[in-house]
């Protein structure tokens, strides 16, 4: 069993995002900008933004967090996205999910200028991801593609079994893995909450993308020898710790690894090649810009 360490492989894109911006701004030019909104006090979110500032800052972005609480009107967050639109000096930013009930999300994502629109959310984005047009693909399942790509794992004529269907996660992946060319060619089944017997079809699979949030939902027995498990999870569970819990995947990661080919751990695979994923977005935002 081989681990997809997102962590080192993360690592290693930053060095190359950190080189790059360091040669544009020696050229004169500006550093890329990200900015991010977070509203309301989710804990999970504000760690979220937190890691993806101190990304920025290790590449040499520049960085901005507009902080709004809870009770914010959805009319008032569509302005301050309007603002971001029409400012020259941000390349890219992100409106941090979930946001708070009363306001409606796809309202927000359908007012980010798709140029700007580095989680690649917005309709233009999607559209163009589902066509195989160039564009800004969402940061999870890009971060999925390169790790793949990174440990050279063979996609063509594959099975893959996503499980969720998700705009952010599952129905992208499922989308680029079933695309002709590199990092796709595969075959691909989505299940999810309504699927009958998962089982049957996870036992079919040589890739396994599990995104679902059910902590721990994948067991041994529904994986064949060799296959490779992407672990996209991420839940939150109470531990005796200083923090008062630990992060949990959906896959049973102790009886599963040892039947896998290769696995991603949780924390350290899919979630620092989420991170990485938007730089590289913002980068590309910046670079079309200039
Ligand atoms: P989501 O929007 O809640 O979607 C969950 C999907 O899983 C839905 O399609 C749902 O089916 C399906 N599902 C739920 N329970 C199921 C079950 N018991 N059996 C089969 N399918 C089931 O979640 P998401 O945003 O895609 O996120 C999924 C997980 O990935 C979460 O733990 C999240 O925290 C994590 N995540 C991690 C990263 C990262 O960077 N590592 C990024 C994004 C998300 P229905 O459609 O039928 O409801």
């Amino acid at each position: 069993m081989i681990l997809l360490n997102g962590k080192e492989t993360a690592d290693a894109i930053k060095l190359e995002i950190a080189a790059e911006v360091e040669a544009i701004v020696s050229k004169g030019g500006r550093r890329p900008h990200l900015a991010a909104i977070l509203v309301g006090d989710d804990g999970a979110s504000r760690t979220y933004v937190a890691s993806k500032e101190k990304a920025c800052s290790q590449v040499g972005f520049k960085s901005t967090v507009l902080r709004f609480p809870a009770d914010i009107t959805e009319q008032f967050l569509l302005e301050e996205i309007t603002k971001l639109n029409v400012d020259a000096d941000i390349d890219g930013f992100i409106v941090q999910l979930p946001l708070p009930k009363h306001i409606n999300e796809q309202n927000v994502i359908n007012a980010i200028d798709p140029s700007k629109d580095v989680d690649g959310f917005h309709p233009v984005n999607v559209g163009k991801l589902s066509l195989g047009e160039p564009t800004f693909i969402s940061a999870t399942p890009y971060g999925i593609i390169t790790l793949l790509e990174h440990y050279n794992i063979e996609t063509k004529g594959k099975h893959c079994v996503v499980l969720g269907r998700s705009n952010i996660v599952g129905r992208p992946i499922a989308n680029l893995l079933s695309q002709k060319g590199a990092v796709g060619d595969c075959t691909v089944t989505m299940c999810h909450s309504r699927t009958k017997d998962i089982k049957s079809y996870t036992l079919q699979a040589d890739i396994i993308i599990a995104a679902i949030g059910v902590p721990q939902f994948l067991k041994s027995d529904m994986v064949k020898e060799g296959a490779v498990v992407v672990d996209v999870g991420i839940t939150r569970i109470p531990a005796d710790n200083k923090n008062g819990f630990r992060l949990v995947g959906d896959v049973d990661f102790e009886t599963v690894a040892p039947k896998c080919s290769y696995i991603t751990p949780v924390p350290g695979g899919v979630g620092p090649m989420t991170i990485i994923s938007l730089l590289k977005n913002t980068l590309r935002a910046a670079r079309n810009r200039a």
